[in-house]
């Protein structure tokens, strides 16, 4: 039985419009194809469960690069229809078992939840060599499909089998006025419309924003706020709380004030991002990361904002030789700023709770 949230969920993978968006992000396709494609002795002759196929997209790629068995498992009845017909119009599509003379595809694909997948459908427990599935969402956990793909590791994975991709990591770095959209209301064909980007910020602080935070408006360094081994982790794992410390960098100095004795910074809020790896662990002809880092391409995940009601100052302890000869070393200590960040599952929805408190030393 399908519960209210997963048909809302899935209906909305109905859509051909989300599809299209995710197939033409080329960060995204193209890593997975890149990984699937030039890792020949994984994927020869492997059992390929591909969770959550969509178009079919990862399985067809996956017959492409050699796999002896792909099973193609979507839970939305309209896209689970589009992916067979895909494979057929391909020439990937299984067919039964092989009448000769008869090119003989090697998809198969099934419609239905992957947890509520049986060993009936040419399918048994720790059979699978490869287990496939693009499931991140915004801020990674967003949508939580990554608990799905560890329901499937621990059912139909093999011993020793490989996940495609093996490892998430979050990020987090502080952002300063130009990831806001205060400069840009500021000035729209020489009138002041600042109150609009006001009344944005105020509204950005009271909930997470996912938008495009440029690598030059990050003035912090970066740090790891989880990272995820898809291989080892318990499902509850991806409910967690880190506390980081951030400290002001001068990657860009027009973000920083020089008039002042010391070099300093306002840190608008944080931005999070992820990468997935498909590392030397099971890709071992070749690795790849997708990023979606603010510094890299980007994706349609964006980055996920989190703003803070006031803009923190953040000083950075280094000066120019003049001033330092002015004030002395001690004038002018680093200042670090202390985050706790919590990002959990909302259990009535497929979303998550994120809250983050900050703590200027
Ligand atoms: N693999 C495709 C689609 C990724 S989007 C691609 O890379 O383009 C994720 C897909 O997984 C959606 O089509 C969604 O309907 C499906 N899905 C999510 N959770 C699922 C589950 N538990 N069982 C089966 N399908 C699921």
């Amino acid at each position: 039985e399908i519960k209210k949230v997963d048909k809302n969920y899935f209906g909305s993978y109905s859509s051909f419009g989300i599809h299209r968006e995710m197939l033409s992000d080329k960060v995204r396709t193209d890593a997975y194809r890149d990984a699937i494609m030039n890792n020949p002795s994984l994927l020869s002759d492997a059992a390929v469960l591909d969770v959550g196929c969509g178009t079919g997209i990862l399985s067809l790629l996956s017959a492409q690069a050699g796999a002896s068995s792909v099973i193609a498992v979507e839970a939305s009845d309209k896209m689970a229809a589009v992916a067979t017909q895909i494979a057929k119009d391909n020439g990937l599509l299984w067919s039964g078992s092989s009448n000769e003379g008869i090119s003989n595809g090697v998809i198969r694909v099934v419609q239905g939840m992957v947890e509520e997948l049986d060993n009936s459908t040419h399918i048994q427990p720790h059979s699978i060599d490869v287990l496939l599935s693009e499931w991140m969402g915004y801020c990674l956990l967003y949508e939580s499909m990554l608990s799905s793909v560890l329901f499937a590791r621990d059912r139909w994975l093999k011993p020793g089998g490989a996940i495609l991709p093996d490892t998430a990591t979050m990020f987090v770095a502080g952002f300063g006025r130009g990831g806001t959209s205060i400069p840009f209301w500021e000035n729209v064909y020489g009138f002041n419309m600042s109150c609009i980007g006001k009344e944005l910020v105020e509204d950005a602080a009271r909930v997470p924003i996912v938008d495009v935070v440029d690598g030059c408006d990050i003035v912090t360094n970066t740090v790891v706020l989880q990272s995820f081994d898809l291989l080892k982790m318990m499902p509850d794992e991806m409910d967690f709380t880190s506390s980081i410390e951030l400290e002001p960098q001068l990657e860009n100095p027009t973000n920083y004030s020089t008039d002042l004795i010391c070099k300093t910074t306002w840190c608008y809020g944080v931005v999070l991002w992820f990468d997935t790896g498909f590392t030397g662990r099971f890709c071992k002809e070749k690795s790849i990361v997708l990023s979606t880092s603010p510094y890299a391409p980007q994706t349609h995940w964006l980055q996920t904002i989190l703003t803070f009601r006031e803009p923190i100052a953040m000083t950075l302890g280094k000066l120019d030789a003049e001033r330092l000869a002015e004030v002395g070393t001690e004038a002018c200590p680093a200042m670090k700023m202390q985050a706790r960040i919590s990002i959990v599952r909302a259990s009535q929805h497929r979303s998550v709770d994120i809250s983050l408190e900050i703590a200027g030393i």
